[in-house]
This record gives C-alpha cells, structure tokens and sequence, in this order.
C-alpha cells in the first residue's frame, strides 16, 4: 500500500517496459516488510541529467540504471566507487542524504552466481570471453580483479576487443588478448580454457533458435559455459555445452544476484535471494 512514508526507488533506461526488476524489488521490499516501492521509468538520452537530479528532489531513496545510461550516468553523480570506476559504468545508485553515489553490481552479480551454481573460483583460470560490451566488461574486470589468470576476448568488432582487453591490462595487470570471432583463434583459446562466458544477445528470445557464436564442437568436459543471456533460461548453446559434458550456468542467477547486491546497498538488509529468483523464473515462463 502507498502511504505518505511510502519510499520510491527506480529503475531509468530505455527501455524499461520488459524489465524484471520491478516485480525482483518489489518481492523482497515486500519479503521485508518495508514501506517501499520500485517503479521502472523510460528515461531518454537527452533527459538523463534531469532525471538525475530528480533523484535529489524528490527524494528517491535509490536508483538502477540500465542501457542505454550506465556509462553516462557517471558524470551527474557525486562519488563513485572504486570497481564502477574501473568498469566505466554505474548500474545502481544510492541517495545517501542527497548524496548521489554509484556502484557497478553486475561483475560481483556474476561472480556470486558463478559460485552458486558452478562452484567456480576465478582465482589462477583460464576464460574465454565472447563479446566486448557492457555485460562483458563488467564480467571481464570482475573475473581479472578476482585473479583469473588469462583472459582471451572475442567479439565480432575485434577493435572494442581490444580496447576492452587494454583498459583491463592497464587496470589489473591481468594477461589478456583480443581478437575476432574466428574458428582457429576460439580453437586454440578454449584448448586450455577453464571458463567460457558467452556475453552477446545471440541466442536471446525471440532468435532462440540461433546459432552459438561458437561451434559447439570446439566445447568439452571440464569447461564451465556460462550464457549471460536469460531469456530463454537455457539457450541453444547451454544446451549443446550440456550434451558435451560441460557444467553450465545461465544468466538468470547474475540477474538476480546484481539486483540483490543493489537491494542491499539500498537497504543494508540480506536480499531474499531464492524468493527474487523465483519471481523472476515466473515472471520468464509466464512471457513465454
Ligand atoms: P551491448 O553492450 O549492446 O554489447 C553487445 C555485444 O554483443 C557486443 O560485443 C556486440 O558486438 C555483440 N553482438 C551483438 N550482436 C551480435 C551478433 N549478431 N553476432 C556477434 N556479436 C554480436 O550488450 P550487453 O549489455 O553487453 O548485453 C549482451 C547480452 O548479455 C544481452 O543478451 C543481455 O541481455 C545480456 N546481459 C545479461 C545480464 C544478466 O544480468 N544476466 C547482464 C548484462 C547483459 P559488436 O561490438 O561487434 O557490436
């Protein structure tokens, strides 16, 4: 129930309208107890910098920023800390006392859900990554912060590859390489890789049917592959790596935990984590 206590928090993209976070952050408002809401709101390019400011004005408690505003957002916030800075983008943004200050919880989303579900530890592996855009920066620094030892990057414009693999060079130290999509280069990098993470949209619903950026006969016991893409749960190249012996993970459990990571910096309360994954894997079977 909206009361006069009510506090609103938002999510500002466009677009918005297809967003699982609103029904995610309700739950665990609710869950809580907590006299909060969270509403999507479809924020254009030119209209970023006011809606900032509107944060302040009335008294938004927090926000969630996704495309096309994660890289641009960083300019009208006050602080930001130190792996938002890293990645280049905020995702989650807090109003301490009209303070506005900005977080990156898309990489440790990743890595918690990695952990749940894989049991995987970056420390001293070997990773594949497919693409070189926002989803893939955050997983590619958070993979290099947490000790990966090599990184190989992939993506259909080689050039944001590189400039990807040389910021997290410059950043982490990390041994990293980029390249194009090409069948020999993915061969001899996912020879001795522990750790495949697809981060393009191919794959994703409606293009279900698609195939993997990869051939599928490059993947083999051992591997971990890893689909940044949710929707559907289980994509083609989930499917083809499971039938190949490997451990796979899909995007939904990053989705969940990224929320659950804002949710807390918001609250300083323990997300319901199984509780937003349920209404997420719901909410994905009752579009389908
Ligand atoms: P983005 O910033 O727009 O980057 C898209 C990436 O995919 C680029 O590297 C692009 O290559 C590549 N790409 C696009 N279409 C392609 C095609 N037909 N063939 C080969 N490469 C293609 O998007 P993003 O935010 O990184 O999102 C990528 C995917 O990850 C989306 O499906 C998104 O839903 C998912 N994602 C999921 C989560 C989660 O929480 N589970 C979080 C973030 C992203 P070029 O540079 O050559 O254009």
């Amino acid at each position: 129930m909206i009361t006069g206590q009510t506090k609103v928090f938002a999510l500002f993209g466009d677009p918005v309208l297809h967003s699982l976070s609103p029904v995610m952050q309700n739950k665990a408002f609710a869950f809580h107890g907590l006299p909060c809401c969270y509403v999507p709101f479809r924020v254009r390019k030119e209209d970023l910098q006011t809606a900032v400011a509107a944060i302040r004005a009335l008294g938004l408690g927090g926000v969630n920023v996704t495309i096309p505003h994660k890289e641009q957002v960083i300019s009208y916030l006050d602080e930001v800390d130190r792996e938002a800075r890293l990645i280049g983008a905020v995702n989650t943004i807090l109003n301490q006392n009209g303070r506005l200050i900005g977080y990156n919880t898309d990489g440790a989303g990743f890595l918690l859900s990695l952990r749940a579900e894989a049991d995987f530890a970056p420390e001293g592996k070997h990773v594949v990554v497919l693409g070189a855009g926002g989803g893939a920066r955050a997983v590619a620094f958070a993979l290099a912060l947490e000790g990966a030892r090599t990184l190989r990057i992939f993506n259909r414009n080689p050039e944001r590859a590189q400039a990807l693999a040389g910021d997290l060079h410059r950043a982490t130290g990390c041994d990293v390489e980029a390249g194009a999509l090409r069948e020999d280069l993915l061969s001899a990098a996912l020879a001795r890789a522990d750790l495949l993470v697809h981060a393009s949209p191919v794959g994703m619903y409606p293009h279900h049917d698609e195939a993997p950026l990869v051939d599928p006969c490059l993947l083999r016991p051992g591997l971990v592959v890893c689909d940044l893409v949710y929707n559907p749960p289980r994509t083609r190249l989930l499917k083809e790596a499971a039938a190949r012996g490997c451990r796979v993970v899909g995007g939904i459990g990053m989705l969940v935990h990224q929320g659950a990571l804002a949710f807390e910096i918001w609250t300083g309360l323990q997300a319901p984590v199984a509780i937003m994954r349920a209404v997420v894997e719901e909410s994905l079977r009752n579009s389908a």
